[in-house]
């Protein structure tokens, strides 16, 4: 990313305008800093948005044991958010839109259990196996350019896409005009400031922001925030569940955390949520 232009980055957080922040974590040139006001982690300078489109639209793995690798990771997660959908959503069997959707694994998995699935996906091997694999043709323009209907869909998912977004807001807001009343959101993302404070210094050789593709870093407060901003209500943040890395030792731990994250939500009736997993959160359009 070395060959990368940036922008200065605004001096206020996009989330409560105010502007004192700390550095917590620096690579290269970029830093993350966190709003001492709302804890709200940006990056700074801002990547170049053009450079960045750009590389998303060659972002994932080609090779077939990449590929297949990667589903048999998100397996387990694709069923248990089709699981908190169908507990969730307005309707049984409805319309979903998935946007940023890789392979289409999650696409499928919705499809085979009867809803009206539609995704949009920049990648073009991403759109490229779910089209051959799964028989699933996906729209390869982004949401603004899209201009959907209003009120078209019952469920709209971003899973591991708004840390990606330079104005989260303004998605959020544009999902929201999509979405029937009383429709839902849900959101799946990384949680990595914890672990980032945790580690300190040997953070900054595992790059566990994926610096400079996320953005930000949202916590179970800010994505409450950003999504109550957005006009959504009944927000809630949940444990993501595991998934299945491929390499053994990230396979171990994400299982580990995962189930133990799960078992301590559960165990304290939803108000414990450990910090450094990934999250998921549903929000309503209101009815
Ligand atoms: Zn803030």
């Amino acid at each position: 990313m070395n060959k990368h232009t940036s922008i200065d980055t605004p001096g206020h957080c996009l989330l409560c305008n105010t502007a004192t922040f700390k550095v917590i974590h620096q690579k290269q040139k970029w830093q993350y800093r966190q709003c001492k006001n709302c804890g709200l982690v940006s990056i700074s300078p801002i990547p170049d948005l053009q450079a960045l489109k750009e590389t998303y639209r060659n972002y994932l793995p080609k090779s077939r044991d990449d590929i297949t690798a990667w589903i048999r990771m998100m397996t387990p997660f694709n069923r248990a958010t089709a699981r908190i959908i169908e507990k969730n959503a307005l309707t049984e069997k409805g319309k979903i839109l998935d946007i940023g959707c890789g392979y289409g694994s999650f696409l499928k998995e919705m499809q085979q259990r009867k809803w009206q699935i539609e995704g949009i996906e920049v990648s073009k091997t991403g759109r490229k196996h779910a089209r051959e694999k799964f028989g699933i043709e996906l729209f390869d323009k982004s949401l603004e350019d899209l201009a959907l209907p209003d009120a078209a869909y019952d469920v709209v998912t971003l899973i591991y896409v708004i840390e990606h977004i330079l104005d989260p807001s303004e998605m959020l807001k544009e999902v929201k005009r999509i979405l029937k009343p009383g429709g839902l959101l849900l959101l799946r993302w990384p949680h990595t400031t914890p672990i980032v404070k945790l580690l300190g210094q040997l953070a900054n050789r595992l790059d566990l922001y994926h610096t400079p593709y996320h953005l930000y870093d949202f916590s179970p407060s800010t994505i409450k925030k950003l999504t109550g901003v957005c006009g959504f209500e009944n927000i809630k943040t949940m444990p993501g569940g595991h998934t299945h890395p491929p390499a053994l030792f990230n396979r171990m731990s994400a299982i580990t955390f995962g189930y133990l994250d799960t078992f301590i939500y559960t165990l304290t009736a939803g108000n414990l949520l450990i910090p450094g997993t990934s999250k998921t959160t549903i929000a309503f359009k209101p009815a």
